[in-house]
């Protein structure tokens, strides 16, 4: 008889310019090094190609729809990844999104229910070099806030993030994301996945 090993699903949250995407970069790399199949989905990404369908032209244009279509975006994304069934599977994503209405869950029950994530990992890093990091970035069109915005906001993520945790019953991992430093925090991802240095 024939057993397909499950995926070990894992949701990768952080706020605006903490480093996920870089960080989760780095851990594909690792992972592939040692013949592991990996896919990593930017939440963020998904909901847009289902919003350009919709007439929305700039990934950055979501957050500014109304809740109600966000969340129908947010079904769509969560199914198609739910869908994906390498070895490890990635969700870049975030805890919450600031709206005109307030901060909006990224991982309402809902769509927790979809993607059944095995663990969630929280990427965070000093307010200030979030900030820089916001400043620096050309590539994106990022809301600019002051340092004491973005201390709530990392306090709102750890927030959301624990209920997520308890409505899964799935552990969560803090990872500081040190400037320079991206090789440790990327380590520090592997080894919540149960991968260990040299192995
Ligand atoms: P978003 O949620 O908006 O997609 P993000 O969390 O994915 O943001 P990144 O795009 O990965 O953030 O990183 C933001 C900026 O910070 C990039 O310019 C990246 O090169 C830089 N950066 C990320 N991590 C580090 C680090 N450890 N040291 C120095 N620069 C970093
Ligand atoms: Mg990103």
């Amino acid at each position: 008889m024939h057993y397909l090993a499950e995926s070990n699903r894992v949701i990768i949250v952080g706020i605006p310019g903490v480093g996920k995407t870089t960080v989760v970069s780095r851990v594909v790399e690792l992972l592939k090094e040692k013949n592991v199949k990996v896919s990593v989905s930017i939440f963020g990404t998904v909901m847009f190609n289902e919003a350009k369908k919709k007439g929305v032209q700039n990934r950055d244009d979501l957050r500014k729809l109304s809740v109600k279509e966000q969340r129908e975006l947010q079904s769509m994304a969560a199914r198609t990844i739910a869908s994906i069934s390498d070895d490890v599977v990635i969700v870049d994503t975030h805890a919450f999104i600031s709206t005109q209405e307030g901060f909006y869950p990224g991982l309402p029950n809902h769509v927790l229910e979809i993607l059944n994530p095995d663990s969630f990992i929280m990427i965070s890093a000093r307010p200030e070099e979030i900030y820089n990091r916001r400043m620096t970035d050309t590539s994106r069109t990022r809301d600019i806030v002051s340092i004491d915005t973005i201390k709530k906001e990392l306090d709102v993520t750890s927030a959301m993030l624990s209920t997520c945790s308890i409505l899964c019953g799935s552990p969560i991992k803090m990872v500081l994301n040190t400037e320079g430093k991206v090789d440790e925090a990327a380590k520090g991802i592997l080894s919540a996945m149960g991968f260990n240095n040299g192995t």
